[in-house]
């Protein structure tokens, strides 16, 4: 498709109700209401962004995102329930509950040099404060897919650009002059990734062409923005194929360049299929419905940076194992955190889930038994046990580990070897209660 075919259109293309797909069944109920209360009020009303697109390819949308015509202090005063946030654009947030609808207006065009806009000089939007109508709104969306507004004043999907045809051909389209889009904001080469991955779009040739030539353009993104889009496409259940299309356009070592040099030095081959047995483990609680967490994904990300990093000064420096992974980990950390932001909360724990992986070959004495007390021992087992599948660690460690977990205590201490300790008669034994045989 040629560059003209990915410039909007002045007048939308209007599919009505029978058109398209689209059932009010499936929309939230307090999207609805917020909707039906803009259009009662007079205001244009639209359901748009990734809940269109996700309902038009028969996914559960995450959220719901509303667009109109009122400005946020129009939306402020109908809904009693919202505030506005932003600074450099004001919205509002229409709260239900646990549920939040995001109310957006509409925003201006992107004319840089027409309007309110400022570019700095590698052409990213720094300051971005005017509203628009619907025909404008589209420039602040990324791909044609994302660009679709359903309108409920009678249900019909307006299409300003060729959404409605690229989610059908299931392609992933960047709005106007690609390389253009990217420079705006370079996020948009991530968020190219992340929707392929979870939507199984393609990405149309023009859209992923100038990728890797503009990856660095990354470096200059915050690294707290980084770190959210980085658990975007980690940790939505897509995090194996986002993996292989961060590999493929040259952008993983822009989010976790020491993961990317491990790839890069992987003499042995099993940097990869660790990193894709990991985050599978991942995938797969996440369509189970079981919690994951940040600390996980970089233990096993970052996993081979540390322990190579570790084995190294432990050789130059002579430390011991436990040491040399404290400082690798320190190291490590500590330089990821000027591409993606890692918070401490979840750092720190991470770094007792690595020096764990040394101390579970050690399985005698009452230090060793404690592990199983260790508030990230389910974890570091966890992370033991991918190892293990991967070859990484012996997997008859791994079942001792698994073994041990289940004996009842007398049995367990007779598995590490504690010998039992004498019961200590307690200075002022408090009434009425019973020693137990649990030792101090
Ligand atoms: P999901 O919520 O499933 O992650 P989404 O498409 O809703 O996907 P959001 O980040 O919630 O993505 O953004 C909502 C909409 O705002 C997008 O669909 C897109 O139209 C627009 N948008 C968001 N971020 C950008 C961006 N960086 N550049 C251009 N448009 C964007
Ligand atoms: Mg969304």
């Amino acid at each position: 498709m040629n560059d003209t075919e990915s410039q909007p259109r002045p007048d939308p293309k209007i599919i009505p109700r029978s058109g398209h797909g689209i059932s009010r069944a499936d929309i939230s109920q307090s999207a609805l209401k917020v909707l039906y209360r803009l259009d009662k009020a007079g205001y244009q009303a639209f359901l748009v962004g990734g809940g269109v697109r996700d309902l038009l390819v028969g996914l559960k949308p995450k959220d719901f995102d509303v667009a109109t015509n009122a400005t946020p202090d129009e939306v402020r005063k109908l809904f009693g329930n919202s505030r506005l946030i932003g600074r450099r654009f004001k919205l509002a947030h229409v709260r239900f509950g646990r549920e939040v609808i995001e109310v957006v207006t509409f925003r201006g065009a992107a004319d840089v040099e027409h309007d309110d806009r400022k570019a700095d000089e590698t052409g990213r939007i720094i300051r971005d404060n005017v509203f628009g109508d619907i025909a404008e709104d589209i420039w602040r969306r990324d791909f044609t897919a994302n660009a679709l507004y359903y309108n409920i004043a009678d249900y019909s999907v307006w299409d300003y650009t060729t959404g409605m045809e690229d989610v059908a051909s299931r392609t992933l389209r960047l709005i106007g002059d690609p390389e253009t889009r990217y420079r705006e904001d370079p996020v948009r080469m991530l968020r190219a990734v992340r929707f392929a991955a979870k939507l199984g779009f393609g990405i149309a040739p023009d859209t992923a062409e100038p990728i890797k030539a503009l990856a660095a353009l990354l470096r200059d993104v915050p690294p707290a923005r980084l770190f959210d889009e980085t658990l975007k496409l980690f940790q939505s259940g897509h995090a194996v194929r986002s993996l292989e299309l961060l590999i493929e356009d040259g952008l993983l070592e822009y989010l976790f360049p020491y993961t990317a040099e491990a790839l890069a030095k992987d003499e042995r081959n099993e940097v990869l299929p660790f990193l894709r047995e990991g985050l599978s483990n991942t995938d797969r609680r996440i369509k189970e419905g079981q919690s994951v967490t940040p600390m996980f994904l970089y233990a096993v990300m970052l996993w081979h940076a540390i322990y190579r990093t570790a084995e190294k000064l432990k050789a130059d420096e002579g430390i011991g194992e436990v040491e040399a992974m404290l400082l690798a980990d320190d190291m490590i950390v500590s330089a990821q955190q000027s591409y993606t932001a890692y918070p401490k909360r979840f750092s720190l724990p991470m770094k007792d889930i690595l020096v764990m992986q040394l101390r579970f070959t050690n399985r005698r004495g009452a230090r060793a038994m404690r592990l199983l007390e260790h508030q990230r021992f389910r974890a570091a087992y966890d992370f033991l046990l991918l190892r293990a599948q991967c070859g990484l660690a012996e997997q008859s460690l791994a079942d001792w580990w698994t073994e041990v977990q289940a004996l009842p205590v007398e049995e367990q201490r007779k598995a590490f070897d504690v010998r039992r300790r004498r019961p200590r008669k307690p200075r002022r034994p408090p009434r009425g209660q019973h020693q137990t045989d649990q030792g101090p």
